[in-house]
Order: structure tokens, then C-alpha cells, then sequence
């Protein structure tokens, strides 16, 4: 039984679904078949949605076969790159899910310093593609995230302060439209949609590939994580924020307050042991990078400082053992506009009551290229924000649910007060309501997406994201 648009059961014409397998190049998948299960399931263990169909597009013909049937039969339709969103909209309820994942294909223009990457990449892959030619594209923290949604997003990484977000980087995209058209766009030919699509996620149509500006990057970065014990974590946040406020845009830092996992990235030792501490990305010299970290390697006494030259793909990798795909997670995010002592001794107290070594509070340092950026350039906002908060937990036990996310909440409503008021929609979980994309946003870009979104998809058709409810009025003028 199918789910259409607006809720209620329905059943698919068998014939009209064996057309629709006939013409696709990928496969067809549904409930009956043996990979259905593995093919639904997604980076977040707790989502266990079940959709009617999935289409595995191999081709941009697929992908608007795909949006065509849904149309046609009016159903609820999810877009999947690299599932990896902790709300679990890539997979929907009874409806079709479109699934990228199988379009990874990325060409490297050493030339001009471009990349083209089909919407299924996974971060890993951008990195390696592009590092061949000594060059990177900012992006994430963790190599098994998707292109996809990251970009669409924003984008935070370890380059972001040398050479802003992901979507500051982005040059161009092909997609399909919620009318099943195809289109190549950029800032000249959609400056209203390549605005939207810097920052306002799913809600424009089925991005099938990204043009990105690549930049020189290593391959030797200089690069690691300075690590104190938890009884440390007031002078250390406190000495943390003055040194932050000093870096230059070649540094790049995340603070973080957690148990240390027991995977094997992390040293034996500091299996289960609990710890503040930062990680840092320095692209740039690397004797001038030395001299900048000196200061941080000199505090106190750390645990860990496994700060040393090391290639960019490495570091780009170092936390991934940390979040392993299947667990149960669930996060809030806030933007923070400083590091006072009062939000410190907030932080500490709530990331002192930490229990699964799958959490962390992490601090993203903004600023530099991100804040360069005018606030009505991109629909990412909030660009005079320090740092983007996480507050995240995984746990492996279904039993934990309640406690793991009654922690998050209880950390999220203590460190609300300290907010900006914004926060970045790809941390945010399955409850987070339409109020909170709004919150997220602010009202004034959120109308702005809202009009972009009454041109592009006017019957809300990308409805499975962070929401943008298409504006009543009938918009025909975009915004530039
Ligand atoms: P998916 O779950 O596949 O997609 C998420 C949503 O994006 C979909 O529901 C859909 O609305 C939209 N979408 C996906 N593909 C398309 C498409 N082709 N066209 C249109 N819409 C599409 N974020 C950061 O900024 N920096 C980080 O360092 C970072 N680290 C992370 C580490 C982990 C372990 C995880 C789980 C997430 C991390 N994130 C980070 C958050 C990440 O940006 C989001 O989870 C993002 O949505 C992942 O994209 P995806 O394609 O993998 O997700």
C-alpha cells in the first residue's frame, strides 16, 4: 500500500509500476525484495521508514522518470544522496524514495580549479578525486557524509575559514525540477535559484550533479587533536575561546566535550576516558602554521596532542569510527554568537553528564571566509555567528532512547539562552517542527525561500527536508 501526498493509503496500478521499472536503467526496488531492508536504511539507526518503492537512479533520465511517477500518482517522495541527514527524510513512509546513491561520478578540471560531482558522493570521494590534482573542495568533518545534502545545507569543514562553506564554493548545479524538467544552472542563468540552493537544503528540486570551486590544499596539512581530561574543561574552554578569537583563517578548530569511543582511531588508553579538547586543521605554511599552534599545544597538560604534518585525506577521515553508521542518533544545534563564562560553565555542567561514548558537544568554529560572506548573498544565514553548537547523541541500545535524548533536550533548552537565535538545519532531528526551520532561518530569508520555493515547487512536492511551505502569493518576479 502506497501513500499519497496528502496521507491517504492507496494502491499502485501493478502495471503502471512495471512500466515505470521497464524504463528505469537502475533498479526498481520493493518491499519483497531481498535488498529492501539494507537499501532503506540509512546512516541513523533510530529512522525505520519504509517506502512503497525505491528507484536506484543510475541516470538524470531516471531521476525524472522518478519524479514523473510520483507526480503522476500524487506520492509522498524522499531524495536520498548519501543518507546520512539524522532526520531521516532521504527515506519516506509508503511513498517513493529517489535514491542517488549509485550516481557518484566526479571530474576533476585541474585547469580552472573545478570539480563536477554526481549527487550520490560521499565526501571521501570529492576529496580523493580532487587531492589527485593537489586540490580540495571544502566540505565536511566525516569522509562517509554525502555531498548532497551537506552542500545543499551549507557545509561546515576544516577548510571553511580559509575558503568558506560548502555552498560558497558552489559554481553550479543540474537538477530536476518539480515539473520533471531538467535543468544546468548558475549564477547567471538562475541567480534566484543558485541563491536558494546555498543553504535552503531539498526544497528546489533533485540536484543530480555539483559544480564546485576546488582550491590548492596539501596533500600534507598540518593537523590532529589536543585532549584534556574533563576536570579541565573550564580553564580550557576558557583559555580555548581567547585563543579561537586570535586564529587566523587558516586554522580551523572544533572544540568538543565527550567520551573518547572505543574504536580504533582512538589510542587504547583513552577508551572510555572523558575529555575536552580541540581538533585543528591548519592549511597554509607549515612553519607559520607551527608557530600558530604553539600556544594551544603549551596549555596545561593534554591527554593527547597528536597535532603533526599529515595528509588532508587523512584528517578528513580521522573521525569517522566515531559515528558508525546503524547506531541510534539525535542532535540539536544552535549558532552561538560567543563563548562567554556563563555558556562555559553551561557547557561543562551538561557535557559533564555525558553517558554514551557515541556523544559529543562539538563547538564548529565560524568566522574568517564564512563571515566574509554578506548575509544576503546565500539563504545559509546567520554568518555573524562564531561558532555552530552540536549537541549529539548515539547509542547502540534501543532501551537508551528516552535517556540519550532527554540528555540532548535538557543540554539544547540550558544552551538556548546563549543562541543567536539561528541554528543549521542539517544538525537538526526528526522533531525539529516548522517553527524551528523558521527559527533557523529567520524570517526574513525564510520568506525570501518561501517565494523562491511558490516559483520552483508550488505544490510542495520536496516536502521530506527541512521544510519551506511554498509562499501563497504567486511570486513571478525572483529575487536577485
Ligand atoms: P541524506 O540523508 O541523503 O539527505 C539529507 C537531505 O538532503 C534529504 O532528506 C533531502 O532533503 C536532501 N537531499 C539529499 N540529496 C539530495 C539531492 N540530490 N537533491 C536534492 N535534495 C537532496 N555537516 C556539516 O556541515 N559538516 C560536518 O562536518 C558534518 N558532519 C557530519 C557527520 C556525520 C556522521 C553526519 C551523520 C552528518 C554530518 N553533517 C555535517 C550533517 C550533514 O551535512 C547532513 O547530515 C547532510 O544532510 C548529509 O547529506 P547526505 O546527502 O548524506 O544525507
Amino acid at each position: 500500500m502506497a501513500v499519497s501526498q496528502n496521507g491517504a493509503a492507496r494502491s499502485l496500478p501493478e502495471k503502471a509500476i512495471s512500466e515505470f521499472d521497464a524504463v528505469l536503467s537502475g533498479d526498481l526496488i520493493r518491499p519483497e525484495n531481498a535488498d529492501y531492508d539494507q537499501v532503506r536504511s540509512v546512516w541513523n539507526g533510530m529512522i525505520d521508514r519504509r517506502p512503497a518503492l525505491i528507484a536506484r537512479c543510475k541516470l538524470v533520465a531516471d531521476v525524472i522518470e522518478a519524479v514523473g511517477f510520483a507526480k503522476r500518482h500524487s506520492l509522498v517522495v524522499s531524495v536520498r544522496g548519501g543518507g546520512h541527514g539524522v532526520s531521516g527524510n532521504a527515506v519516506c513512509d509508503g511513498g517513493l524514495m529517489i535514491d542517488l546513491s549509485q550516481m557518484t561520478t566526479i571530474r576533476v578540471d585541474a585547469q580552472d580549479a573545478t570539480a563536477r560531482a554526481d549527487a550520490g558522493a560521499l565526501l571521501g570521494d570529492l576529496d580523493r578525486a580532487t587531492q589527485t590534482f593537489g586540490l580540495a573542495v571544502p566540505a565536511g568533518t566525516v569522509s562517509e557524509t554525502g555531498i548532497a545534502g551537506l552542500t545543499l545545507g551549507g557545509g561546515l569543514g576544516w577548510l571553511m575559514r580559509k575558503y568558506g562553506l560548502t555552498c560558497d564554493n558552489l559554481i553550479g548545479v543540474d537538477m530536476v525540477t518539480a515539473d520533471g524538467e531538467f535543468i544546468r544552472t548558475d549564477d547567471e542563468t538562475h541567480p534566484d535559484l543558485m541563491w536558494g540552493l546555498r543553504g535552503g537544503g531539498g526544497n528546489f528540486g533533485v540536484v543530480t550533479s555539483f559544480r564546485y570551486q576546488a582550491h590548492p590544499v596539501g596533500p600534507t596539512v598540518l593537523a590532529g587533536f589536543v585532549l584534556h581530561p574533563i576536570g579541565q574543561a573550564n580553564e580550557f574552554l576558557r583559555f580555548y575561546q581567547e585563543y579561537a578569537a586570535q586564529a587566523p583563517d587558516e586554522l580551523t578548530t572544533i572544540a568538543v566535550i565527550r567520551i573518547m569511543p572505543p574504536v580504533p582511531t582512538v589510542p587504547s588508553e583513552l577508551h572510555g576516558v572523558q575529555v575536552v579538547g580541540t581538533g585543528v586543521c591548519y592549511v597554509g605554511d607549515l612553519d607559520e602554521g607551527h608557530r600558530v599552534l604553539q600556544p594551544l599545544r603549551n596549555f596545561g597538560k593534554p591527554i593527547l596532542d597528536s597535532i603533526r604534518t599529515t595528509q588532508f585525506v587523512d584528517h578528513q577521515a580521522a573521525l569517522d569510527a566515531g559515528v558508525p553508521a546503524g547506531l541510534h542518533y539525535y542532535e540539536k544545534s544552535e549558532n552561538l554568537p560567543a563563548l562567554s563564562p556563563e555558556l562555559i560553565e553551561t557547557l561543562v555542567e551538561h557535557g559533564e553528564r555525558v553517558t554514551s561514548p557515541y556523544a559529543f558537544v562539538g563547538l564548529f568554529q565560524l568566522g574568517g571566509a564564512v563571515s566574509r560572506v554578506a548575509e544576503r548573498d546565500t539563504s545559509y544565514t546567520n554568518r555573524d555567528a562564531a561558532y555552530s553548537l552540536i549537541i549529539s547523541s548515539g547509542w547502540k541500545d534501543p532501551s537508551e532512547t528516552d535517556d540519550q535524548t532527554k540528555w540532548v533536550r535538557a543540554f539544547w533548552n540550558a544552551a538556548k539562552p546563549f543562541s543567536t537565535g539561528g541554528a543549521y538545519i542539517n544538525f537538526m532531528s526528526h522533531d525539529d517542527g516548522q517553527d524551528r526551520v523558521v527559527e533557523s532561518y529567520g524570517q526574513h530569508t525564510y520568506r525570501r525561500l518561501a517565494d523562491l520555493k511558490s516559483i520552483y515547487d508550488p505544490t510542495n512536492l520536496f516536502r521530506l527536508n527541512q521544510n519551506i511551505k511554498p509562499s501563497p502569493r504567486t511570486a513571478t518576479t525572483p529575487h536577485t
